[in-house]
């Protein structure tokens, strides 16, 4: 993609209301831009890591056995009511309409859609297990909005939803989503820095399970022990002082954001709905469900967060919106354009994604500030002083080295 093009600026002042780092980078680079409080609009770059994260998720779901629907965001009062959940849910954004006074709410999470939608096709013990995912907006009145794509008002989740015929096969997938998990948050970079932890129950387990990536910027604490490589949510320590793992006592404090959560719900929400199945003698049972999620959104905020510098993100090659930076310096001499030129098109051809800095009117420094604010994994420089070569930088490096045209494709393929 060429830079000319693209319609987004970068900015050099962050908005002087949003306060985390994440938000601040991603606006002035031109990833997102803020709408109002905890909801923001995805711009082509900020778009293009999202949908690099979807991939990497949809991958390892369908993995799970999951099978990909989308179910509505604006959900029927009846549907809530079933639970309990209209009145109880504090964060449940809802509202009547002016025309046909219906009341609707606006889906925070689809325990309430996918019940009754599952009970249409799970009628016996031959339709299970079974699993469905979704990747969809979703909607809650959070008190604060201020730690950028950390905490949405609106915000991308994936949720997936398991329905098994006993505890036994349900204890079976959930051991296996941990695997998942742990696999997707070591694909988008954040491996070394994301803790299963152990984390409240509710009223059918004793523990479900999130995934905490330590920074700053969390809202949570969660306490490491590094003997297991697991950490232990505040409510557990409060409640029993100790991992749960190996009952150590030195646990280390560290601030973390949730990234993910697995949940056993057992008959939470196949009771209210009614969701059985006739098992092999005709008997009807209670349908086993567990839930799985992971925000987006919040993902490539926690990303941000954990890997820039002063200058700017630096995005790891999985997520990144491009491969490689290519820029092409200010010059008298026209050999510089045309070698530039004929660069891009050759990483074009080659599948090697590409956003090229070919704007005449910008100045050296602004170029390669953008380059370190955009944080595209290399950068590629084309110029007066690299001749026939090009100068190409790793954004999480100092150090760069002259290559043919040749090599560079050779390299980044
Ligand atoms: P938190 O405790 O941080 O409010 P939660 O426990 O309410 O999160 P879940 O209901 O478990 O969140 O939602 C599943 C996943 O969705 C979370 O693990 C998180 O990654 C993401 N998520 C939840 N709330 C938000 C939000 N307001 N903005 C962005 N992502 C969110
Ligand atoms: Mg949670």
């Amino acid at each position: 993609m060429r830079q000319s093009q693209l319609f987004t600026k970068t900015k050099r002042e962050a908005p002087k209301d949003e306060e985390s780092i994440n938000a601040q980078l991603l606006i002035r680079a031109g990833y997102v831009d803020k709408l109002m409080a905890g909801v923001y609009t995805f711009l082509p770059l900020g778009f293009r890591v999202l949908k690099k994260i979807e991939k990497i998720i949809r991958e390892e779901m369908e993995n799970l056995g999951g099978q990909e629907i989308l179910m509505p965001a604006l959900q029927s009062k009846s549907n809530w009511e079933t639970t309990g959940r209209w009145d109880a849910l504090d964060s449940l954004i809802k509202f009547t309409t002016f025309y046909t006074k219906n009341e609707y709410a606006l889906g925070p999470t689809h325990e309430e859609i996918v019940s009754p939608l599952m009970k249409k096709f799970i009628l016996s013990y031959k339709d299970l297990p079974t699993a469905v995912f979704q990747i969809q907006d979703k909607f809650r009145d959070e008190k604060r909005a201020k730690s950028g794509l950390l905490r949405g008002r609106e915000f991308i989740m994936k949720d997936l939803y398991s329905f098994h015929k006993n505890s036994e096969d349900l204890d079976r997938y959930y051991e296996k989503s941990k695997k998942v998990y742990a696999n997707i948050f070591k694909k988008v970079g954040l491996g070394k820095i994301t803790f299963l932890t152990f984390a409240s129950g509710g009223t059918f387990s004793k523990y479900s399970h999130e995934f905490q990536t330590l920074t700053l910027a969390g809202e949570d604490i969660i306490y490491i022990c590094e003997k297991c490589n697991v950490a232990i949510n505040k409510e557990i320590i409060n409640e029993q002082n100790s991992c749960p793992q190996c009952g150590a006592k030195d646990l280390k404090e560290e601030k973390a954001v949730e990234v993910g959560n697995i949940f056993k719900l057992n008959t939470k929400y196949s009771k209210p709905f009614n969701l059985v199945y006739k098992d092999e003698k005709g008997t009807e049972q209670d349908v086993i469900m567990g839930c799985y999620g992971i925000g987006l959104s919040r993902l490539m905020g926690a990303i941000v967060e954990a890997l820039h510098d002063e200058r700017g993100i630096i995005w790891p090659g999985s997520v990144a919106p491009f491969k490689v930076h290519l820029l092409s310096l200010k010059s008298q001499n026209s050999k510089v354009k045309v070698f530039a030129e004929k660069i891009y098109k050759d990483l074009q051809k080659e599948g090697i994604e590409v956003l090229f800095d070919d704007r005449d009117e910008v100045t050296i420094g602004e170029k390669f500030a953008d380059s370190d604010l955009i944080g595209i994994p290399y950068r590629a420089v084309i110029s007066d002083k690299t001749g026939t070569k090009i100068e190409l930088k790793k954004r999480s490096e100092s150090k760069t080295k002259l290559i043919t045209g040749k090599d560079l494709i050779k390299f980044l393929k």
